[in-house]
């Protein structure tokens, strides 16, 4: 610590309290640290007291009542006498001007005072920067001990700052293994818990043959909150901290990925799910088995069936290849059915009572899975008004009515209508790319007999 002492001692003897804005301007260093800069102050100072007396001292020797010391910027200072008086002025004073009604003079004493003056002005701004910069460079001289001490007293502020966290939220020791499994008991989010006075703590229990959890719900249920908790819990285990858990047996992790929330560059030309995907093929690209990955909400930026395609190919690829300890949030519940094919996807979701068309969340995380979307009831909790909802209802009816004629009522991913989605639009292009000036009679035959052979 002695080279921050010397440090602080070093600016408070050399600095003012408040120094000037510019460092060139002056007005920077303190009174009694330098002689140079305090006889320049004192000069200037004292410049107007010393004319008054060095004028009243005229005015004795001379006799001369109406003299005056005056300045102007072309002559600097002079003595100014009226004509009628001139005759007074003693030998010793130098005429340097004669004008209509006055002369001008000078005399040793008032040139010497204008040069001390002249290079007070001129050079005290100069020295106080010199000064300046010479406490720069003294400080420059001990830039390795001062970022030794400031890294540790950064690190003495963080372990206080953990601790004082811990003790003030209730947190626990986590224990870091060089094992798989993930074991949280009554886990909680650091920030929302302090924000919901009735927040319900949730475990996580991750083996090694189960790495994918499932968590479907809609909106509102708690599951982002459950990610970012469990997200939050394995960063906190790693950097030191002790962690917002009853419980917490951590695996070693190599790397925390995740890909949550809605955000955009539209002003670097990329979309929302431009970028929700580049976010994705990011984590495709590095994780591994021993990272942990939260996805929340995949493929909501495009269509339903763009976007549920999309969350079940890079679920299935995750689970078939990279195998990294995932929790993946969606509210296609569609994707449940077609997870049962993958032995390390375990399924959860949030427990709901539902009575009487109303329904309650209880925003505990349990396994098992939902078949059904909540949208309307999460909208009218909002506030949206009752008719509208019916009127969401009524059409939720009937489209729900067009899909039961499909072999399964819970959409499956086997049995979703691509036609619609690609088939239809791809032979649409086909025949909106056709040159029909360009082609023969038989040629529009061929290709009208082709298009409906691939389409049959
Ligand atoms: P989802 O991701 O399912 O849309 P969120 O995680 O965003 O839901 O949660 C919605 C809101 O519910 C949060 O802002 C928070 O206020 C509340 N919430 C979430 N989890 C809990 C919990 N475990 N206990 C209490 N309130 C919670």
């Amino acid at each position: 610590m002695n080279t921050l002492s010397y440090i602080i001692e070093r600016i408070d003897q050399t600095l003012l309290e408040n120094p000037g804005i510019t460092v060139t301007e002056g007005n920077i260093i303190q009174d009694g640290y330098d002689e140079q800069v305090d006889t320049y102050r004192q000069t200037i100072a004292t410049a107007k007291q010393w004319l008054d007396e060095y004028m009243n001292a005229l005015i004795q020797a001379s006799g001369i009542s109406n003299l005056k010391i005056k300045y102007t910027a072309v002559s600097g200072y002079f003595i100014e006498v009226s004509k009628s008086q001139s005759h007074n002025a003693p030998k010793d004073w130098l005429q340097t001007q004669t004008l209509v009604n006055s002369l001008r003079y000078t005399t040793s004493e008032l040139q010497d005072f204008q040069s001390r003056l002249q290079e007070a002005q001129q050079h005290m701004s100069e020295r106080e920067y010199e000064l300046f910069w010479n406490l720069r460079e003294d400080i420059l001289s001990h830039f390795d001990d001062m970022k030794k001490q400031s890294s540790c007293i950064a690190n003495i502020d963080m372990i206080c700052s953990f601790s004082q966290c811990a003790y003030e939220n209730n947190y626990t020791k986590p224990e870091i293994h060089d094992g798989y499994d993930i074991q949280i008991t009554d886990g909680r989010h650091p920030v929302i818990e302090n924000l919901e006075w009735d927040f319900i703590c949730n475990d996580l229990s991750m083996k090694e043959s189960e790495y994918i959890h499932l968590i479907t719900g809609p909106n509102m249920w708690g599951k982002s909150t459950f990610l970012r908790q469990n997200a939050l819990i394995t960063l906190l285990a790693h950097i030191g901290s002790f962690v917002p858990a009853k419980q917490a047996k951590i695996p070693l992790t190599d790397r925390i990925f995740s890909r949550v929330g809605a955000s955009d560059n539209l002003f670097l030309g990329e979309s929302t799910f431009m970028v929700e995907m580049q976010e994705v093929a990011h984590i495709l690209h590095h994780s591994t088995q021993r990272s942990f990955v939260i996805i929340d909400e995949i493929g909501r930026g495009t269509s339903t069936y763009d976007g549920m395609s999309l969350a079940w190919a890079i679920l299935k690829h995750n689970h078939d290849r990279i195998q990294s300890k995932t929790l993946f949030a969606t509210h296609y519940h569609e994707l449940v059915d077609e997870s049962q094919k993958l032995s390390g996807v375990k399924n959860w979701s949030v427990s709901v009572w539902e009575n009487d068309g109303k329904i309650i969340f209880y925003r505990k995380i349990i396994p098992w899975s939902v078949k059904k979307s909540y949208g309307l009831h999460v909208a009218s909790l909002a506030g949206i008004q009752d008719e509208i909802i019916q009127e969401a209802r009524d059409m939720l009816d009937q489209m729900e009515s067009t899909h039961n004629t499909l072999p399964t009522q819970q959409m499956s991913l086997d049995n979703i209508p691509w036609e619609f989605s690609w088939c239809s639009s791809k032979y649409e292009q086909k025949i909106k790319s056709l040159d029909i000036n360009s082609l023969t009679p038989l040629q529009a035959l061929e290709t009208l007999a082709k298009i409906q052979s691939d389409m049959k």
